[in-house]
């Protein structure tokens, strides 16, 4: 039995058929258009497939409506994102392909993922942030992904300000929050060249990894995650791990007693264990949850 999965960003769509990490069938990428156009790709990347998937998962940018008992399950709700707004993501590939499709946040999917077959096997509790165009944050809490009123929207939260940074950052909605401030394009905002192009010992990295520290310190005395993984294209700049690890302790202060934060930390604030493929494989994970449910349900 073939999984689809599909991990959907604001730039880039990403679909792959197969079983896990070490059995991907057919991987996929291209860029995020219109809903018709950019459905109907991922839609005919699963057709042409010689044996098609039995059914679909998706990890998708938002905010979205994650609860499958709303009428709503499955749509984007109110981005930003021209065109998207009130998507019917999931129904639309459901109806296409007439299999069971399962839906949620692009971060929950990665960390579903993570645990499977990355950086959180074994753990409970664990939190995954990207990092990238936009800041988001998931998880799993107790084994169970995070959902609640609606869905975690931590790239949201609010960070004290570095003293040497006067931005005045890059939200609509709340000009200074993590994502205003810490985002890919809040760097280039404030730098006038993107992150990628600004080397290692640029001050824009001790700016960063202060307000992902902060959001970070918020996070562990929140959620109290076992561990914390960091992915997304900001996050290639693996310097900001050894930054971003003793930020951490240094605002902790030695309050939380724990090994991990206090002597294992290099174990504790990591990189995805499946790189790049964290949202895509734990797409692929949601489809694989969404077939054992209707089964277990009789269905
Ligand atoms: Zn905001």
């Amino acid at each position: 039995m073939l999984f689809g999965g599909i991990e959907a960003g604001g730039t880039k769509f990403v679909c792959a058929v197969g079983t896990g990490p070490d059995d991907l069938r057919a991987l996929t990428s291209f860029p995020t258009t219109t809903p018709g156009e950019t459905l109907e790709r991922a839609i005919a990347f699963f057709r042409d497939q010689e044996t098609p998937p039995e059914a679909v998962g998706i990890g998708s940018f938002g905010p979205v409506d994650p609860d499958p008992a709303s009428p709503r399950y499955g749509t984007i709700t109110t981005t930003p994102k021209p065109g998207w707004a009130n998507t019917d993501f999931a129904g639309t590939i459901r109806r296409a392909l007439g299999v069971p499709v399962a839906f949620d946040t692009d971060v929950n999917a990665a960390a579903l993922g993570e645990h499977r077959w990355g950086a959180a096997q074994g753990l409970d509790t664990v939190l995954y942030l990207t990092v990238g165009t936009g800041v988001g944050g998931g998880g799993l809490v107790g084994g169970q992904r995070l959902h609640g009123l609606v869905h975690p929207e931590m790239g949201h939260v609010f960070v004290p300000r570095h003293p040497d940074d006067p931005f005045g950052g890059t939200c609509p909605f709340h000009g200074v929050c993590l994502e205003g401030m810490a985002s890919g394009p809040a760097i280039e905002a404030r730098w006038g060249q993107p992150g990628r192009e600004l080397p290692p010992d640029h001050p824009a990295w001790d700016i960063e990894a202060h307000y992902l520290a902060y959001a970070v310190v918020n996070f562990i005395v929140t959620l109290s995650p076992q561990r914390v993984i960091l992915g997304g294209g900001v996050m290639h700049q693996t310097h900001l791990f050894g930054r971003l690890r003793t930020k951490v302790q240094q605002i902790l202060n030695g309050y939380v007693q724990a090994p991990a934060l206090l002597d294992e930390i290099d174990a504790y604030i990591v990189p995805p264990g499946l790189g790049d493929r964290a949202g895509v494989l734990g797409a692929l994970a949601l489809a694989q949850e969404a077939v054992a449910g209707a089964g277990s349900r009789g269905g």
